[in-house]
């Protein structure tokens, strides 16, 4: 089993910081566009708080293409193939053999410079356990390679089994108290999971 758990957290915020996202304040530090001394239709307030952002956003990056890579860019619900083609110049076959790898070649290039490339755009990281449940979010065997259609499913199941696990345990989900200070670099170990929470939306970039 592998986990991340060294690495920082990547679009799993504290409730605090997707408040501040949702609310138009930098999700980073927490502070309101008002104050900003830089253009607001940024995300952050400033190019540091951007850049921890930013860190964070392509360690995700990395870690779902881990699992799409391991899942063969495939469904594990439907088995829907996420590929697409590719014509490539002739010199830059090695580069798709080589470091292409990195981005999800999977089949091999022809004599036509013709490469199959996996297309992650197509693709969800999903939490087999959901996050809100306790489940792991830095452990490979819980995220799974779900289609956009089979994650539509999903979601809708997980919505209720969480509604019906806050109900269950309504001590875990009151964060009105819980509320952790603001952190420049929040790390997995750093946290508890009932005060982290998951973006899903984005992960669809
Ligand atoms: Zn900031
Ligand atoms: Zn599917």
């Amino acid at each position: 089993m592998e986990t991340l758990s060294r690495m920082p957290i990547c679009r799993v915020l504290t409730k605090q910081q997707k408040k501040w996202l949702d609310s138009g304040y930098c999700p980073t530090c927490g502070l309101p566009k008002k104050e900003w001394g830089r253009r607001i239709d940024w995300t952050c307030c400033s190019k540091e708080c951007t850049e921890k952002y930013q860190e964070c956003f392509r360690v995700w990056q990395y870690w779902k293409l881990k699992v799409f890579r391991r899942d063969k860019y495939s469904c594990v619900k439907c088995g829907f193939k996420a590929r697409t083609e590719k014509i490539i110049h002739p010199e830059s076959k090695k580069y798709y053999r080589n470091e292409g790898k990195l981005f999800g070649v999977i089949l091999e290039d022809k004599e036509t410079a013709k490469v199959i490339l996996g297309d992650e755009s197509q693709l969800i990281g999903d939490h087999i356990f959901p996050i809100a449940m306790g489940g792991e979010e830095y452990e490979m065997d819980n995220v799974q390679t779900l289609c956009k259609k089979c994650n539509k499913i999903k979601t809708k199941e997980d919505i209720k089994k969480i509604a019906l696990y806050r109900k269950q345990h309504p001590s875990q989900t009151d964060l009105s108290n819980s509320i952790v200070p603001p952190s420049n670099s929040p790390t997995a170990s750093s946290l508890h999971s009932e005060n982290i929470i998951c973006i899903k939306e984005e992960n669809q970039k």
